[in-house]
C-alpha cells in the first residue's frame, strides 16, 4: 500500500507567494528574487511531505500563476499577440504578461481570458486554439522541476494535466475546427515531455482527467481511448497515474476502466459509490491500482478515519494491499495550508480546532490511514486514532453545532414560506403606488468606493484604536456623504454604500450565530489573490438584527428611498467551508431563514426596497448536467423563503453578475424577485437576449457601465445601451445602474459616471415622452 499526494498548495503557508509575486510586479524585487522565493516554497514542501512519509511526493503543483498557463508555456500554445515578447523578453515576463495582461514601454496587450477551475473557487487562464494550432515543447519547467526534488533526493511524480482534459479546458478563438481534433498535432508535445521524465528516471507520472467526471460524447470520449493507449504503447514502463476527481466517472466509466494505466484515482468523497461500482464491475484490468481519494481535498473537516478504514479495506479485500494508494480526493491547493497557524482561540475554539485539518494536517492523515490500513499499526493502540475518534463523536454531538429551534423551524416550513402573497401583477400595482419611482428608475448596485481610509478605520478599530463609538461615528460621515452624493446626483432609489463592511460574506457571517473565522486559511482564488471563506460548522441563525441600524440611519437622511442590501442564502453558502454532516441544501435553507428575519426586520424599519444579492447562483451549478434540477431547486426555494416575508407593496431586488443565465434563466424568473439587476455593458447587452427571448416578466436593470474599469463612460454610450436594451424589454420594466458594486473604484470616476448614468435615464425618458405625446 502506498500514499498518494495529488498536489500541495503552492501559496506558502503565510502567502510566501503573493507577497513575492505582487512585489515583483511592483518592480520592488528582481526576477531572480521571486524564483527563489518559488523555489524556497517547493523545497520546504517537498521536504514536509518527504518527512510526514507519502510515498507519491508530486511534482509541477508548484505554479508562479496557473498550472493550466504552465502547461500552455510547456506546449507551446502561445497566442500570436504574445509572438513579440516570446522573442525578446525573459519567460517569466512573457508569462506574467499572458496571465495579467503587459502595458510598458509602448507594448500593450491583454491578458488571457480566466474562468472558473469547474465547480471549484479557483481560476485558470483558458488556453486560446486556433484551427491550424501548432504546439512545440516552449518550457521545462516540469522537467526542471523534477530534477530539482531529485537534486533533494525526492524523487517525485510529475503532475501535469492530461493532453484531453487540456485541450476541453481551452477554447477555439476561430471558427472551422473542433479543438479536440487537435490531439495529433498535441500529443507528439507530451511524448517528449515524458520522454525526458523517463530519461530523468520519473518512475510514476500523475496526468489529470478531471472531464472524466463530466458529460461526454463519443468523440471526447474515443478520444480518451486511443491517447492512453498511445501513451501506453510508447512508454510502456512508465506508470501512469490517471486523476479524476470532483465527481463520478459516471457514464465515463467503461471507457475509464478499459484505459490502459498503471493506477486511477477516484475522488470518494464527492463519489463514494463508484468504488462498489468498480470493484463489482469486475473491469479493472488485473494489476492496475487504485487510489482512494478518501480525505476531502476541498473542505477543512477532519477525516473520519472510521469511515475511510471501511472504504480502504473493501478495496484490499478485493484487490490486495498493493493495489491501493491512500489519497486526499484532489489536489490539496483548494484547502488552507496549515492549521498549526490558527493561534486565536478565541474564533477559533479549540473545540471547533479539534474538528478541522488543512493541509499539513490532511497530509498526515493520509500517511495514518495507510499505517492502519495495512496494519502497520494496531488501531486499538493508536492514541491517534482514538483522538480522531474522539473529536468525530464530540463534532456529531456538541452543543455548539446543534440548535434544536433551527432544526424545528426547518423542518416546519410550509409551501407558502417561499412564496410572497400575491403575483407579481398583483404586487407592481402595489408597488408603483407606494414607490412612486420615475420611468427608468436610476439605482446602484450597492457599495461605495471603499477607500484606503474606510478601510484603515476598520483595521483601527479592530485593533482597539478606535473606539465602537468613533469608528460608527466615521462610518455614518462617510454614509450621509454618499447619501447627499447620490441625492444631488439624481439618483432615484439610494443605498447607504456598505462602508461598515468588510466583504459582502464574512460580514454576515461575523454576526451569524453557527459561522467562525481563520486567522489564514488562505486559499488560491486566482494568480496571487487569495481567499479566506467562512467556517459553517454549526446550525445557523440570526442572534440580532444585522443591517437594520446602519439602512435605517440611512433613510433617516433623506426622503428619496434607501435600498436596503442583504447577501443572499446562496451566496453566503457558496463562497465558505460548509459543514459536510449534513446536506448543504439544509445549511443553505437554515442561512435563509436567518435572511428572511433581517428581510421582515429591515420591512418594519420602514426600508421599502430590499435587495439579497445572488452574485454566486450560478457557480454552484453540479458539474453534471443531469444534477443541475435537484441543485437549482433547492437554491432558488432558499432565496424565495429570504424573500417572502414581506408584503405586496415591499419591493424586493436581486443582483447577479458576470455569469452566463442562458441556461437557467427559468429558474431566475423563478426566484420571483420584483427586481433583478444584472451585468451586461461588456457584452454590449447581449446577456439581455436571454431575458427577451424568454419574456422575463418582472423589472429588469441591465448595467449600463463596466464597474471594473476606471473609464468613465458617456452618457450617449449608456443611451446606446439603453436603447438596445429597450428594443427588447417593455420600457417600462427597465432599470438603469451599474453592472456590480462600486467598492474598488475612485470617488471621481465614480461620481463623473453616476453623472452620466443620470443623464442617460434623463434622455430616455425624455424619448419615452415624446413617443407618448406624439
Ligand atoms: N452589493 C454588493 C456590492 O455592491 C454586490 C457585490 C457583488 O455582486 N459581488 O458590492
Ligand atoms: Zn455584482
Amino acid at each position: 500500500m502506498k500514499t498518494n499526494n495529488l498536489g500541495y498548495p503552492r501559496i506558502g503557508s503565510n502567502r510566501e507567494l503573493k507577497k513575492a509575486s505582487e512585489l515583483y510586479w511592483a518592480g520592488k524585487i528582481s526576477a531572480d528574487e521571486l524564483i527563489d522565493a518559488g523555489k524556497e516554497i517547493r523545497l520546504k514542501n517537498w521536504k514536509l511531505q518527504a518527512e510526514a512519509g507519502v510515498d507519491l511526493i508530486p511534482s509541477n503543483d508548484f505554479s508562479f500563476y496557473d498550472q493550466v498557463l504552465d502547461l500552455t508555456l510547456a506546449v507551446g500554445a502561445i497566442p500570436t499577440r504574445y509572438h513579440e515578447l516570446a522573442k525578446s523578453n525573459s519567460s517569466l515576463d512573457l508569462y506574467f504578461a499572458m496571465a495579467r495582461g503587459a502595458q510598458k514601454n509602448g507594448q500593450d496587450v491583454v491578458a488571457m481570458e480566466m474562468t472558473k477551475w469547474f465547480d471549484t473557487n479557483y481560476h485558470y487562464i483558458v488556453p486560446e486554439f486556433t484551427k491550424n494550432q501548432k504546439f512545440a515543447l516552449f518550457s521545462e519547467k516540469i522537467i526542471n522541476e523534477f530534477k530539482e526534488a531529485k537534486a533533494l533526493g525526492i524523487v517525485t511524480k510529475p503532475v501535469l494535466i492530461g493532453p484531453v482534459s487540456y485541450l476541453l479546458l481551452g477554447k477555439e478563438k476561430e471558427e472551422g475546427f473542433e479543438r479536440i481534433d487537435l490531439i495529433d498535432a498535441l500529443l507528439p508535445v507530451y511524448f517528449e515531455i515524458l520522454e525526458k521524465l523517463q530519461s530523468e528516471n520519473a518512475e510514476y507520472i500523475q496526468l489529470d482527467e478531471p472531464f472524466l467526471a463530466l458529460n461526454l460524447n463519443d468523440k471526447e470520449r474515443n478520444t480518451f481511448t486511443k491517447v492512453y493507449n498511445e501513451i501506453n504503447k510508447r512508454f510502456p514502463k512508465i506508470k501512469i497515474v490517471l486523476a479524476n476527481y470532483f465527481d463520478c466517472f459516471g457514464e465515463n466509466l467503461t471507457t475509464a476502466l478499459a484505459l490502459p494505466v498503471d493506477t486511477f484515482h477516484l475522488d470518494l468523497v464527492r463519489c463514494p459509490s463508484q468504488l462498489d461500482d468498480i470493484l463489482e464491475s469486475g473491469q479493472l484490468n488485473p494489476g492496475t491500482n487504485l487510489s482512494l481519494g478518501v480525505v476531502d481535498g476541498r473542505n477543512i473537516w477532519k477525516n473520519d478515519f472510521t469511515k475511510s478504514l471501511e472504504l480502504i479495506q473493501k478495496a484490499t479485500a478485493v484487490l490486495g494491499e498493493n493495489r491501493i494508494f491512500v489519497a486526499p480526493s484532489c489536489s490539496l491547493i483548494h484547502s488552507p495550508c496549515d492549521l498549526d497557524l490558527e493561534t486565536n482561540n478565541e474564533t477559533l475554539t479549540p473545540e471547533i480546532k479539534q474538528w478541522l485539518a488543512f493541509a499539513k494536517q490532511k497530509i498526515n492523515e493520509i500517511v495514518v490511514l495507510k499505517k492502519f490500513a495495512s496494519k502497520e499499526v494496531d488501531i486499538k493502540l493508536s492514541a491517534e486514532y482514538e483522538r480522531n475518534v474522539v473529536a468525530n463523536n464530540n463534532r456529531k454531538t456538541s452543543k455548539l453545532i446543534h440548535n434544536n429551534e433551527v432544526k424545528a423551524r426547518v423542518s416546519n416550513i410550509t409551501a407558502s414560506d417561499d412564496k410572497r402573497k400575491s403575483t407579481f401583477a398583483t404586487r407592481r400595482t402595489s408597488q408603483i403606488d407606494a414607490l412612486n419611482l420615475p420611468l427608468f428608475p436610476t439605482t446602484t448596485i450597492g457599495s461605495f468606493p471603499q477607500t484606503a481610509e474606510v478601510r484603515s478605520w476598520r483595521a483601527k478599530f479592530k485593533k482597539g484604536e478606535l473606539t465602537t463609538q468613533q469608528y460608527n461615528d466615521l462610518i455614518e460621515k462617510e454614509t450621509e456623504a454618499t447619501i447627499r452624493f447620490q441625492e444631488e446626483t439624481g439618483i432615484d432609489v439610494l443605498v447607504h454604500g456598505e462602508f461598515e463592511r468588510n466583504d459582502m460574506v464574512e460580514y454576515f457571517g461575523e454576526q451569524l450565530a453557527g459561522f467562525t473565522f481563520t486567522k489564514n486559511g488562505w486559499v488560491q482564488s486566482y494568480g496571487s489573490r487569495c481567499v479566506k471563506p467562512p467556517v459553517i460548522y454549526g446550525d445557523v441563525s440570526r442572534p440580532n438584527p444585522m443591517t437594520v441600524k446602519w439602512s435605517q440611519y440611512a433613510q433617516s437622511l433623506t426622503p428619496k428611498w434607501v435600498k436596503g442590501m442583504l447577501t443572499g442564502p446562496v451566496t453566503i453558502l457558496q463562497w465558505s467551508f460548509v459543514r459536510n454532516d449534513q446536506p448543504r441544501s439544509e445549511t443553505c435553507t437554515q442561512i435563509a431563514l436567518a435572511i428572511r428575519d433581517e428581510v421582515v426586520d429591515l420591512e418594519k424599519a420602514g426600508i421599502k426596497i430590499i435587495q439579497i444579492d445572488e452574485p454566486a447562483i450560478r457557480e454552484g451549478l453540479p458539474l453534471r448536467k443531469e444534477e443541475w434540477a435537484t441543485y437549482l431547486d433547492w437554491a432558488v426555494k432558499a432565496f424565495r423563503i429570504s424573500a417572502s416575508g414581506v408584503n405586496d407593496d415591499t419591493q424586493i431586488h436581486t443582483h447577479m453578475c458576470y455569469s452566463e443565465f442562458n441556461d437557467i434563466i427559468q429558474n431566475i424568473a423563478d426566484m420571483d424577485a420584483d427586481v433583478i439587476t444584472i451585468e451586461c455593458s461588456r457584452s454590449q447587452m447581449e446577456l439581455l437576449d436571454a431575458f427577451a427571448d424568454f419574456k422575463y416578466p418582472n423589472e429588469i436593470g441591465p448595467g449600463v457601465y463596466d464597474i471594473h474599469s476606471p473609464r468613465v463612460p458617456s452618457s450617449e454610450e449608456m443611451v446606446q445601451l439603453l436603447e438596445k436594451a429597450a428594443a427588447v424589454i417593455p420600457v417600462d420594466q427597465l432599470w438603469v445602474n451599474p453592472d456590480c458594486g462600486l467598492k474598488t473604484r475612485h470617488w471621481d470616476e465614480t461620481k463623473k459616471a453616476l453623472i452620466e448614468m443620470v443623464a442617460a435615464a434623463q434622455e430616455m425618458r425624455a424619448a419615452v415622452e415624446n413617443i407618448v405625446s406624439l
